[in-house]
Parts: structure tokens; sequence; C-alpha cells
């Protein structure tokens, strides 16, 4: 099919696993836009330790520029090596362009058996502050502090982002989750903040879980949960998590949604353990970059990716070790472009 219109994306494969599921899913996305009349233009980037190498820069100016001019960014994971001086670049992203809702939906696919089937959930975590600020001192030798911001702002941003999609969405129910018991000025701010927004959704029903809590309720009955609203460092934590009730890390996607700019990527990190081995299941990067799809208004492309996919988890011949099967990434990968050319 004629190519209709064509979007320019900036590309960062990262590290570890990245380039290796971030080269599948491009493969899957050239075939699918192909096939639905749209082009892609990538815009190619390396950060982290890659990019300083070449530019000093672990996230060089250019590719500021590219995410600011093309408003739309897929990324595969960048590490950030443990104790070093400098802050992790995916936070210092988000937080350069303002990615203040981390939305991350955790589905079952079709024909791979988990122990919890049918879970549809979705974690809806604050992106830009809580420990995350980065604002960490040594206050004396051997006694460090860590700041843990919340604000208003943040906080009703995000709730006003959670009780929007579930309206516009249809779901049902959400779950401020918290510490408010111990930390009760921040959780505290952040709770007042999610049920002075919620009152103005009747319809959604609304309820607080004390994080320890949740995760006990989460393994015992993850079906009574619906969308789970978070703080920053409580999201991260159960989105891995619940990422487990699903067939694991390899599966889950997630997009970073700001005002300006969104920026698509996997919950999981550069797993380096596997990674240059051709074994990196890169269903969670290709289902980001469904997200993505839906965002940039290309329905036909994204539903045409998801439903090989479907497909290639319904067959059960062809999966990566993650999720119990034999292949690689790229065969992988070639399974799912041979469910778009040929659907059941
Ligand atoms: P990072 O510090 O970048 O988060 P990590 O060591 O925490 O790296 P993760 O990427 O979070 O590693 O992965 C945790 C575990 O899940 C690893 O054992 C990894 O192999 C596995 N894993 C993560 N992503 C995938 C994937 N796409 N396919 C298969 N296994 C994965
Ligand atoms: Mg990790």
């Amino acid at each position: 099919m004629a190519v209709e219109r064509t979007h320019k994306i900036t590309l960062i494969p990262g590290d570890g696993i990245g380039p290796e599921v971030s080269a599948a899913t491009v493969k899957i996305l050239e075939v699918a836009g192909a096939a639905t009349g749209v082009g892609f233009e990538w815009h190619r980037f390396a950060a982290g330790a890659e990019a300083f190498e070449q530019t000093r820069e672990y996230i060089p100016k250019a590719l500021y520029e590219s995410i600011e001019q093309n408003r739309v960014a897929l990324k595969g994971p960048v590490t950030t090596p443990i104790g070093g001086g400098f802050s992790s670049i995916n936070v210092t992203l988000r937080k350069k362009f303002d990615l203040f809702a981390n939305f991350r939906p955790v589905k079952n696919l079709p024909g791979l058996a988990t122990k919890y089937p049918d879970i549809d959930l979705v974690i809806v975590r604050e992106n830009t502050e809580d420990l995350y600020s980065g604002l960490e001192h040594e206050i004396v030798p051997g006694v460090v502090q860590s700041l843990k911001i919340i604000t208003d702002k943040g906080s009703t941003r995000i709730a006003q982002f959670a009780f929007d999609y579930a309206r516009k969405h249809g779901r049902k129910k959400i779950h401020a989750i918290h510490k408010a018991n111990i930390m009760k000025l921040s959780d505290g701010l952040f709770l007042r903040c999610c049920r002075r927004v919620g009152e103005g959704f009747p319809e959604v029903e609304y309820q607080e879980h004390i994080v320890d809590n949740t995760c006990m309720q989460l393994v015992l009955n993850p079906y009574q949960y619906d969308i789970l609203l978070t703080e920053n460092l409580y999201g991260d934590i159960l989105s891995d998590l619940c990422s487990a009730f699903v067939g694991g890390l390899g599966l889950v996607p997630g997009a970073n949604l700001g005002h300006e700019c969104s920026i698509f990527e996997a919950v999981h990190g550069s797993a380096p353990d596997i990674a240059g081995k051709d074994m990196a299941n890169p269903t969670a990067l290709v289902q980001s970059a469904v997200l993505m799809l839906h965002h940039i208004n290309e329905r036909a492309t994204a539903e045409l990716v998801q439903t090989a996919i479907e497909q290639v988890y319904r067959e059960g011949k062809t999966l990566t070790r993650d999720v119990g099967g034999q292949s690689g990434t790229k065969e992988f990968a070639d399974a799912v472009l041979e469910a778009m050319a040929s659907p059941a």
C-alpha cells in the first residue's frame, strides 16, 4: 500500500537487550505501517554510556532537540551505573519533558497460561517526584538523606490523569496506594489530592490501600483491583510485581506521557544477564509501540500489530524462553511478521 503519511519518531535503542528488542520492534512497525499506508522516519540516538563515549554527554543535546521536535519517542532500556555521580537517564528524560504520567496496562495475552488468567489492570504512576527527585546528600559521614518530594500539583495532576482515563475508558475503580500511616505528611498530601480529584468522578469507585497490604492483596486476589494510582516508587515496585501476573517483564508495555511530548518504553530494564544473546522477549516494547500508535492516531496499524502478537501467543509455537518457549528474539519477531502476512 502506498504511504499516505509519515511519522517522525525519535528512537533510542538503549543498551543491554535494548538494541535487540528495538530492532525487532522497528521491523514489525515498518511492515505493519507499509500494510496500512503509514510510514516512519526514525531519528535514532544513543543515550547513556554509548552516547557518552561519542559525545561526552549522557543525553546528547541533539536527542533533546529531536524529542522536542517530534514529540514522540520510542525508547529501549538505558542503564544507569549504580553509585555513579550522575542521575538516571530515564529519570532525567522524564523530568526534562515533564512526562508526569507513567501508564502501564497489565493484561494477559491469549494462549499464554499464567497462574492468574484474565488480568486486566492499569498502573498509573506519578513519574517526576517522590524519592526520584534525586535529592540525596551526606549529612555527616555515615549518615545520608534522601528527600521524598510530594507536591499538591504533582499529585493532583496524576490523580486527574487516572480519573480522566477511568471515565474515558469505562473503568470502575481506582485504588490510591500509600503509606500515609507512616509518611503522614507526604503520602497524606497525595491522598488528599486523590480524594479531591475523585469527588468530581462519582461514577468511579475510589479506595485507598496501604502499599504493603496491597502487595499481599495483589497476590491473594488481583481481581479486586482495576486501576492502581501510585506515587513514583510504589508504582515502580508494584509494576514488577504485577508483570508476573501476565508472564513477566518481557510483556508489559508502558508510556511516559506529558502535555507536550511522550516517550514509550517497556517496564523492564536492560536485562544485562541475557543481553546480546538473542534471548530477550520484544513483546513489551512492541506493545509499547502499539500504545504509541494509538497515541499518534494510527489505530489500524496498532490493531494489525496487536492482533499479530496475539496470534503468535495463541499459536504458542514461537515463544521466547521467558514465557516457556524455545525461540530467540529474531525468530519471535519473524513469527509476528508472518502472522501479519497471513492472519488466522
Ligand atoms: P535494570 O537495572 O536496567 O532495570 P535489571 O538487572 O533490573 O536491569 P531487568 O531488565 O529489570 O534487569 O530484568 C529483571 C529480570 O527480568 C532479568 O532476569 C531479565 O533477564 C528479565 N527480563 C527483563 N526483560 C526481559 C525481556 N524483555 N525478555 C526476557 N527477560 C527479561
Ligand atoms: Mg530492573
